[in-house]
């Protein structure tokens, strides 16, 4: 029994064990390239998850990371805000005046229909409109006698004016 006990790790093959070795960490390295993706705008390796999907791409998705990407849009939006905001501005002010011409012509061109509507629409619900315009000034007494008040006040002049030429009418 002259050949000595061998210990496990004597019969591992070094050069073996190295290349196992190398080959684990290339594969890992593979997966890890597949699973991450360097930014073009941070050039941080982020994981596909920080890219959106855009089917464009070779790998499916966008070339900046999703932080890199709404900056983008929050900057564009801050350089560009007063471009935006008179652009918003001009095409509401273009409509509003867009409108309130066809109103005006509407309303020009349909003078005698729209007095006939509104005459007999006063004389079909006289009674209800009486009524609601009593309503509402029991509702809102104070309100409206304060306001019958600042009129008076502010209609000094056309008043008295009035009442001279109603009194000299009367002589
Ligand atoms: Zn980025």
């Amino acid at each position: 029994m002259g050949s000595r006990y061998k210990r496990p790790y004597e019969f591992v093959d070094l050069s073996l064990k190295k290349k196992i070795e190398k080959e684990l960490e290339s594969r890992e390295e593979e997966e890890t390239k597949k699973r991450f993706k360097v930014c073009l705008i941070c050039k941080m390796r982020k994981s596909l998850f920080s890219f959106s999907v855009d089917r464009r791409s070779r790998d499916n998705r966008n070339g900046a990371c999703k932080i890199c990407k709404s900056e983008q849009a929050l900057k564009y939006y801050y350089e560009n805000r007063e471009k935006i905001l008179v652009k918003v501005k001009k095409y509401q002010e273009n409509h509003k005046r867009d409108r309130s011409t066809y109103f005006e012509n509407y309303q020009r061109n349909n003078k005698e229909r729209l007095k006939k509507i509104a005459s007999a629409w006063y004389k079909e619900n006289k009674k209800a409109i009486k009524k609601r315009n009593l309503k509402y000034y029991e509702d809102n007494k104070e309100a409206c006698q304060a306001r019958r008040k600042l009129w008076i006040k502010n209609h000094k002049e056309e008043i008295k004016k009035y009442n001279r030429e109603y009194q000299k009418l009367r002589k």
